[in-house]
């Protein structure tokens, strides 16, 4: 039998946020840490930049709306749902 290390949200954990800059787009998505899409915050390649960790839904999203930017929440992790 194979042992998951994930464990769900309901189960007690603290999910935290993480804002994604996508700078050849311009627009700036966020995510729930665990997240397919979400690296370590700091974390830069050519395209993307990763801010975090937001304890709040509404922290990350007070962030992105700072970056002057378009904010888009993802549809993978929906971070407003948690
Ligand atoms: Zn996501």
């Amino acid at each position: 039998m194979r042992c998951f290390s994930y464990v769900h949200p309901s189960e007690g954990i603290f999910v935290r946020f993480v804002v994604i800059e996508c700078r050849g787009h311009n627009y700036i998505r966020i995510h729930k840490e665990d997240c397919v899409h979400v690296r370590e915050p700091g974390t830069s390649t050519k395209s993307s930049l990763w801010h975090g960790y937001f304890d709040t839904f509404y922290d990350a999203k007070e962030f992105a709306r700072s970056l002057g930017e378009r904010v888009k929440e993802c549809t993978f992790c929906s971070p407003r749902n948690y």
